[in-house]
């Protein structure tokens, strides 16, 4: 169920199928780790050879964004719908309330994980949250027991990319978790830090022009579209 991109994987799974694995996973006590995959993503890993070999050791990597989704259909792939960050931040959510398992937020400025957590309470009643952690935690004795202490079956990491990957690369080994999920920005939005687009902007996958309005410096990484796709274009021939 992947599709490789200039030599990065890409999981083919839709929110369905990635809910059924999750719940599996964590049944059956296996590790699996998930990383968002974009464009930019894509672009950087074909200068950095570890960031590579770090994405392609994800279990589930998510088409994150139209780009992957427009690479897809050059290849003529399979990969019909964006699986986001946060949308799967939020379905994995929904999952841990309704099947008993609990989740642990670890990152961003000190008080967003706080806000986020209040915010998923909200949102979802029955969901554990087993803690919170700021992603300027120094101490990372600390960071490492407070999660073990606390055995979240899922932890949600929001130190921005690639950070967050190799963070969770270096200590999964040292956590007693069996969902890893890199969320980058995801609880600035939900803590409601950051708006995020309105719906129709994301119904019709335009959610990359509401932030190129909002957070105009964005144009750097928008711009490598259209050179990303031509990549892909070509890497097929
Ligand atoms: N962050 C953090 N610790 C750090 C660096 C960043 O917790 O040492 C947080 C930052 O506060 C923000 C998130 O990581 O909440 C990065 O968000 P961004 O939207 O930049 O993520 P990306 O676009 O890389 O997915």
């Amino acid at each position: 169920m992947k599709e490789q991109f200039l030599g990065v994987d890409v999981s083919s799974y839709s929110y369905e199928q990635l809910k059924q694995n999750i719940i599996t996973d964590i049944d059956q006590n296996k590790q699996s780790f998930i990383v968002a995959i974009n464009p930019e993503k894509i672009l950087q890993a074909q200068k950095d050879a570890d960031l590579m070999r770090l994405l392609n050791k994800a279990t589930y990597q998510i088409p994150d964004g139209v780009g992957v989704l427009l690479a897809s259909k050059l290849n003529r792939g399979n990969i019909s719908q964006r699986v986001t960050g946060i949308d799967m931040l939020l379905t994995l959510c929904e999952q841990a309330a309704d099947h008993d398992k609990s989740v642990f937020l670890y990152g961003a400025k000190p008080g967003v994980a706080d806000k986020a957590k209040d915010s998923l309470k909200e949102k979802y009643p029955n969901l554990k949250i087993a803690g919170v952690i700021d992603g300027y935690e120094k101490d990372e004795n600390r960071i490492i027991q407070t999660i073990n202490e606390t055995q979240p079956d899922i932890l949600f990491v929001a130190l921005g990319s690639p950070k967050q990957e190799y963070w969770i690369l270096d200590h999964m080994k040292d956590l007693n978790v069996k969902i890893f999920q890199g969320v980058g920005g995801s609880f600035d939005v939900i803590s409601g830090r950051v708006k995020r687009a309105p719906d129709i902007f994301q119904r019709f996958g335009l959610e990359w022009l509401y932030r190129l309005v909002t957070e105009p410096w964005r144009i750097k990484r928008q711009i490598k579209l259209p050179s990303f796709l031509f990549k892909v274009w070509k890497d097929k021939r």
